[in-house]
């Protein structure tokens, strides 16, 4: 799949990633740990609702999707950088390994958290996101750069 072929397929791909989505954060809910007491703390204050609904699941790599156009989508748009070390499905959050309980890199992902409650949940949050990173770039989001700026205001470090 060509990067130009991406944005006429948008409609296609967003009920994939919604699936997805919405599959992988179940999964993280049933097996992850709740946040810690200090981590509650940050949730609060980055804006998320619902802290107490998060789950932290700790892998040795973020899993990407399986479905082969959504793969070709991801990789042609760049959704997920080539190791990321966190992903935020709305209450369920991989965190990879060798980063668990890196604060700045939680507080990051608590403020995608925090983005999917306000936006109204997974399809909403991810139509814009992927959108964003469709005309945009990843880098240069809009949801992304709120986060990064939520993040630096609440635990005043550079997370990514
Ligand atoms: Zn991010």
């Amino acid at each position: 799949m060509g990067e130009e072929s991406v944005p006429e397929q948008f409609e296609t791909l967003l009920p994939l990633a919604v699936q997805w989505a919405t599959e992988e954060e179940e999964r993280i809910l049933r097996e992850g740990v709740p946040l810690a007491e200090d981590e509650v703390v940050d949730a609060v204050a980055i804006g998320v609702r619902n802290p107490e609904r998060i789950r932290l699941l700790q892998v040795d790599e973020i899993p990407a999707p399986r479905h082969s156009i959504l793969k070709a989508a991801a990789g042609a748009i760049r959704f997920l950088t080539p190791a990321p070390r966190a992903l935020a499905l709305r209450h369920g959050i991989f965190i990879r390994s060798d980063c668990w309980r890196d604060r700045s890199l939680i507080v990051h992902e608590l403020a995608h958290t925090a983005q999917y409650e306000r936006l109204g949940g997974i399809l909403p949050f991810l139509r814009k996101y992927l959108f964003e990173c469709l005309t945009i770039g990843y880098a240069h989001a809009p949801l992304e750069q709120e986060a990064i700026s939520m993040a630096n205001r609440v635990c005043g470090s550079q997370a990514s």
